[in-house]
């Protein structure tokens, strides 16, 4: 078990390659995951508060930007729920404004961005989730967050550029992370 987790560190150690400190790292503190604020968490000026949840739980920062989403996008974001009943209303209301689409970067970011997001319903969401605070019903739920690391891998791809990405040294690293 212990030489399991060894050799699984040593091998994310190398794939993550030399470069700075903070740069090279575990691959799994450079885990990143797709969050969107989406219409309705824009039009009710949600954004600065659900940013700031990330940005106190200590995840960085990568990729930022306040789109009109364009229908493709969102016909390839939501291609695995076009068969629910839900689903043209879910597009008229990805649609209906803007959305702050941002990637986040840090440890088990994808895991724990879904817990801190809540449930899907926000009237089965926690009190202290951002759905379980801020919203009341599924069809307005605010924002997103990737469910998988795969997903999050597609999903950033889809809605950022790699230039739009922006890799940089956060000088609390050495206070969230001992690696
Ligand atoms: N949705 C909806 N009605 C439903 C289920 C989902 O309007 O009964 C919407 C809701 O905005 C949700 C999105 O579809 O966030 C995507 O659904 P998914 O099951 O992927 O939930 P999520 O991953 O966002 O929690
Ligand atoms: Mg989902």
């Amino acid at each position: 078990m212990l030489l399991r987790g060894l050799s699984r560190l040593l091998r994310d150690r190398r794939a993550a390659g030399p470069g700075p400190r903070w740069a090279s790292g575990i691959a799994a503190i450079r885990e990143q995951t797709l969050v969107a604020v989406k219409p309705d968490g824009v039009q009710r000026r949600l954004v600065g508060e659900i940013i700031q949840r990330f940005e106190r739980r200590g995840f960085q920062l990568v990729g930022l930007k306040l789109v009109q989403a364009p229908h493709d996008v969102l016909s390839a974001h939501y291609h695995d729920l076009e068969e629910k009943p839900f689903y043209p209303a879910l597009i008229e209301y990805m649609s209906s404004g803007p959305i702050v689409a941002m990637v986040w970067e840090g440890h088990d970011v994808v895991r724990v961005s879904r817990v801190m997001v809540g449930s899907t319903s926000p009237a089965h969401a926690l009190p202290g989730t951002l759905r379980g605070d801020l919203c009341v019903h599924i069809s307005r739920n605010a924002v997103h967050a990737s469910d998988s690391v795969e997903v999050a891998k597609k999903e950033i791809s889809l809605w950022f550029h790699h230039s739009e990405l922006v890799e940089w040294q956060c000088c609390a690293h050495s206070n969230l992370y001992k690696v």
